[in-house]
């Protein structure tokens, strides 16, 4: 932790700092320099007690914390998954945007399955910006992905929205998903934390590394044992494609397995088919895409729905 000193620090300043430091963190290495002081050895939970009491002594500029200090969890936690074999290449997750009818998902399925996917997305709840939009067929599809799951013997991965869908859906689903829309829900990831489940999360659009990963740590304190990082660019359409080097920085910074989402954010589906390739590259670990026999008739994000075809090119050239 650095405590940035202002201008006016004076004597007075620096020991009233030593004080609340002796009070907060007893044992704690303090080392005062010119201009800031660096605290090591402390716990998260009172830093954060720390930090106003700190911020409103006269003189005191800020105070800044690493990423390992602020997401011990998210920093610490290492590439485990009892779902996925990264030691395989690459891992893709694909289905259609949202599940529709039975005869459509479970034929969507098996192909997907002939396709090389490892893993089904099974999407019943779909966050929508226009409440008139199709908001997904909800519980009334929990027969349609349990059968895919039986047919073709992948996992699943579910996008939950609200906390009351939890309960249902760890008895249904694999792979809990967060949604760009609710990185930032921290009800709903101290409840998903709490279901124990994997959960694969998004980053929410122009969220930074930091937010991106303190929702990740909420998920891992609250009892999430794996999760997956998920880069899907800012936007929709291609204003904002997925971000290389927010990829990257993730994969500096911690050792979760980092996924992309290359359709969301693309303007189409050969857009997301480039930005599919682009994020492996990157060194991504897996892709969630959205992918289904006939794009045309989804009914939603057909736009940027890959073909089977082409998810099966990619796969075979990419795993
Ligand atoms: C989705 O994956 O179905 C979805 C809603 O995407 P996002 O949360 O990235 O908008
Ligand atoms: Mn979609």
């Amino acid at each position: 932790m650095k405590i940035h000193l202002g201008r006016f620090a004076d004597s007075g300043t620096k020991a009233a700092l030593k004080t609340l430091i002796g009070q907060f963190f007893p044992g704690s290495k303090a080392e005062f320099r010119e201009s800031s002081v660096i605290v090591s050895d402390f716990r998260p939970e009172t830093a954060a007690d720390f930090i106003p009491a700190a911020e409103a002594l006269p003189g005191i500029s800020w105070v800044q914390m690493s990423l390992a200090e602020e997401c011990p969890l998210a920093v610490s936690a290492k590439k485990t998954s009892h779902i996925f074999d990264f030691s395989k290449g690459s891992i893709f997750i694909a289905g259609p945007c949202s599940v529709d009818t039975e005869e459509n998902y479970l034929s969507c399925a098996k192909a997907l399955k002939e396709a090389g996917a490892d893993a089904l997305r099974a999407a019943l709840f779909k966050p929508r910006s226009s409440p008139y939009a199709f908001q997904g067929i909800g519980f009334a599809g929990a027969d349609i992905i349990k059968k895919a799951k039986e047919i073709t013997g992948l996992p699943l991965v579910t996008e939950v929205t609200d906390t009351r869908q939890i309960e249902k859906l760890v008895g249904l689903t694999d792979i809990l998903q967060i949604g760009a829309r609710n990185m930032r829900a921290y009800e709903l990831l101290k409840e998903a934390g709490r279901s124990g489940m994997p959960v694969l999360i998004k980053r929410s659009a122009h969220a930074t590394l930091r937010e991106w990963l303190l929702s990740a740590e909420y998920l891992l304190k609250y009892g999430c044992k794996e999760v997956i990082l998920c880069e899907r660019g800012d936007g929709i359409g291609s204003e904002f494609p997925v971000n290389l080097d927010m990829i990257r920085a993730a994969l500096k910074n911690t050792e979760l397995p980092v996924f992309s989402d290359p359709c969301h954010s693309a303007e189409g589906a050969s857009a997301a088919t480039d930005a599919a390739v682009n994020a492996l590259a990157a060194g991504a670990h897996g892709l969630l895409i959205e992918a289904e026999i006939n794009p045309h008739k989804a009914k939603t994000d057909g736009r940027h729905t890959m073909t089977v075809q082409s998810l099966a090119a990619l796969i075979k050239d990419k795993k």
